[in-house]
């Protein structure tokens, strides 16, 4: 049977850390750690992931501020906004919500964040520094793997690790961390896409296999080599009367077939999920304590 890998015990106790350095923090007669998120127009999702963040910044005594635009906000408004929040010597980190209107370039927008308070870890600034090996802001969704295999002390070193998808906020980041000389790291990484041949093949060659491909239950269990780890990014909503909410989420990998035959196995709900909003926190204090760029 496998290990279950808990993404949501691993997020509380991380959040517990972090309200216990934040007590320290104020203790020390320091200031609390400040998240501004900017979120333009009024998409349901959206304000559902925006409120789950300021939720989370209050039960770890982070201050936050939500600025709220609406959806016909011109660019240079938007910019002069971020420009705003850089200046803003209290505010340690800032995230912008997306998606933006299509009216808005993302990279541009993304762009203007200080690389100081790139907490989201997305400025190509954040992006090279992880490359390098240097200290750096990860992507919250790469962050929170990278962390679950710490706490699950999973060898990575010499191991074939494959990750199916090349996302700049999931796979590509993934693909360079596991690569990296470290640990988490240290690992023989197979990038995989849309465009590779034998994917199936490959995937049975992976003592890791990371997948962030975003097609429900792709990875079957004829897929996975006995004794894989796997980690499955992946959500889904799927219609189920027999659930008072009339949907459960699943993920990217078959789990009723693929956890028998796997060492460990990441659930959907309740694996990588959790592990985001825990890793905004975490580079929150991070810039708070200017950890990453001293
Ligand atoms: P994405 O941007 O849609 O990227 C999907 C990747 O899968 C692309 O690189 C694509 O290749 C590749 N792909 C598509 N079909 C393929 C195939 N048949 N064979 C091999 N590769 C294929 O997705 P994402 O943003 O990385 O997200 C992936 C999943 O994770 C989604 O379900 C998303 O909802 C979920 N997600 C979860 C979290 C979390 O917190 N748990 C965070 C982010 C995302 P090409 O590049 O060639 O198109």
């Amino acid at each position: 049977m496998s290990i279950l890998i808990d993404g949501k015990k691993t997020a509380q106790d991380i959040k517990n850390e972090i309200a216990a350095r934040v007590s320290e923090i104020k203790q020390e007669g320091g200031k609390q750690p400040h998240l501004a998120a900017i979120l333009v127009g009024e998409d349901g999702a959206s304000q559902t992931y925006v409120g789950a963040k300021v939720k989370a910044c209050e039960e770890v005594g982070f201050t936050s501020t939500l600025v709220r635009l609406s959806a016909d906000v011109t660019e240079e408004e938007l910019l002069r906004t971020v420009e705003d929040i850089n200046q803003n010597p209290d505010i340690d980190g800032l995230i912008v919500q997306l998606p933006l209107p299509k009216h808005i370039s993302v990279d541009k927008v993304t762009n203007r964040i200080r690389p100081e308070k790139d907490v989201d870890g997305f400025t190509p600034a954040n992006v090279g520094r992880m490359t390098l090996n240097w200290p750096a802001y990860v992507a919250a969704t790469p962050y929170g793997i990278v962390e679950l295999l710490k706490r699950y002390q999973i060898e990575t070193s010499g191991k074939h690790c494959v990750v199916i998808g090349r996302s700049h906020i999931v796979g590509s980041p993934m693909s360079i961390l596991m690569a990296r000389n470290g640990y988490p790291g240290n690992a023989t990484v197979t990038l995989t896409h849309s465009k590779t041949e034998n994917l199936a093949a490959i995937c049975q060659t992976a003592d890791i296999l990371i997948v962030a491909i975003g097609k429900p239950e792709f990875v079957t269990a004829d897929m996975v080599k006995p004794g894989a780890v796997v980690i499955d990014v992946g959500i889904h909503r799927i219609a189920d009367e027999t659930k008072k909410t009339g949907f459960r989420l699943i993920g990217d990998v078959k789990y009723d077939e693929v956890a028998p035959i796997a060492s460990a196995i990441t659930p959907v709900p309740g694996g990588v999920g959790p592990m985001t909003i825990a890793a905004l926190l975490y580079n929150t204090l991070q810039s708070a304590e200017k950890k990453v760029f001293g």
